[in-house]
């Protein structure tokens, strides 16, 4: 959570248009705060380098800083992979022209660990692309390897400045990597929450926020009994009110008829002024009372819209679940009884 609302912050710190680059703002934010980290390690190695190592050894840093703020300003053009593959490319240039100068014994070649993280956390590049660079990133630690085995490093490193330039590059390269790991487990926690909301909006309908159809199926071996009740004349409703109102009927009747019900069945909205109960432990009689209960409770109940008071009645379907028949044939049974109850005049519960 703290974590969540840090990058929030950083986000609107670093972002120029969060609106339009909503989904790439994650890259971007990853591109610059490595480079800001890159940046800010290049200056601390310079500090350090200028107070005990060797001006040429300033110099070298400051083509790294150079370079990580030049990524820096990549990452406010129009395309992001410019920057990504930039900071990949000069990166590895800048940690073998280290290990070069510094020698293995530096720990310069650690950032390559780094390098592939951050490359397999960048959006936009396919997943063939980022194999490729893991295998350049191979070789090329491979290749410094088997160099600083033949030659020596351009500088002697003396050995209490291999231990700080170690510290350094230790701190540094866990700072990267806490960083961008715990950047990849936002975005993994966003999208899991972005699935479940797809995945509940998808099973529900949007305007009572009774279920769908979709929903059907998740207790289904237990249904006993179905119910299928149709508003009457609700054409008639949204012609003489307006869809408006109609709408805000369905929400209150969804609601109701939701109360109502409660652990007893599901409701499912089955079409646009249908709805379908789904009785898990009662029998026919039990659901046929509920039903009628259900009935006198509309009546008493005020469906209002802007100033006018609207009645509102439902003809109901009851079928009985056979052991043997599927549930598409018991619906198929309450609407038929349904349709039976809306020729027989409307406002009724047939069985
Ligand atoms: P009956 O008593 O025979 O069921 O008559 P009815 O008017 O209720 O049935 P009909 O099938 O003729 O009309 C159903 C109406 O329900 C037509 C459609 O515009 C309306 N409707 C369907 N979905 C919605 C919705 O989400 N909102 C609103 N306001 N109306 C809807
Ligand atoms: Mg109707
Ligand atoms: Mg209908």
């Amino acid at each position: 959570m703290v974590l969540k609302k840090g990058f929030e912050s950083i986000k609107y710190f670093v972002m120029k248009d969060t609106e339009n680059e909503l989904d790439a703002w994650k890259t971007v934010v990853q591109m610059r705060t490595f480079a800001i980290l890159l940046a800010a390690y290049s200056c601390l190695l310079m500090g350090y380098c200028v107070l005990f190592i060797h001006p040429v050894s300033f110099l070298v840093c400051s083509l790294a800083l150079i370079a990580a703020l030049i990524g820096l300003g990549l990452t406010y053009g129009e395309n992001r992979s410019v920057a990504g593959e930039y900071m990949f490319f000069t990166s590895i240039g800048i940690v073998a022209f280290g290990v070069f100068i510094y020698g293995w014994n530096s720990g310069v070649q650690h950032f390559l660990f780094v390098f592939l993280i951050y490359y397999f956390m960048l959006d936009y590049a396919s997943i063939l692309r980022k194999i490729i660079y893991g295998i350049i990133l191979l070789v090329v630690r491979l290749g410094l390897y088997l160099y600083t085995m033949k030659y020596d490093a351009y500088f002697y490193v003396m050995s209490k400045d291999v231990v700080a330039i170690q510290i350094i590059n230790t701190i540094t390269i866990f700072a990267l990597c806490i960083f961008l790991v715990s950047l990849g487990t936002i975005k993994s926690q966003q999208l899991q929450e972005y699935c479940d909301a797809e995945r509940r909006a998808a099973v529900h309908d949007p305007l009572t926020g009774l279920c769908n159809r979709r929903a059907l199926f998740e207790r289904v071996h237990q249904v006993t009994a179905v119910a299928m009740a149709d508003i009457d004349f609700f054409k008639k409703i949204n012609d003489t009110y307006g869809h408006a109102a109609g709408d805000k009927i369905l929400q209150q009747l969804g609601s109701l008829m939701q109360e109502y019900v409660g652990p007893f069945a599901k409701i499912v909205r089955w079409g646009g002024e249908e709805f379908v109960f789904f009785f898990h432990d009662s029998d026919i009689e039990e659901v046929q009372n509920r039903m009628q209960e259900l009935k006198k409770l509309l009546e008493h109940e005020c469906f209002r819209y802007q100033e006018h008071e609207i009645p509102v009645t439902l003809t109901i379907g009851v079928a009985q679940k056979y052991e043997h028949e599927s549930i598409y044939d018991t619906i198929n049974r309450a609407d038929q009884k349904l349709y039976k109850g809306k020729e027989n005049g409307r406002n009724v519960i047939v069985a």
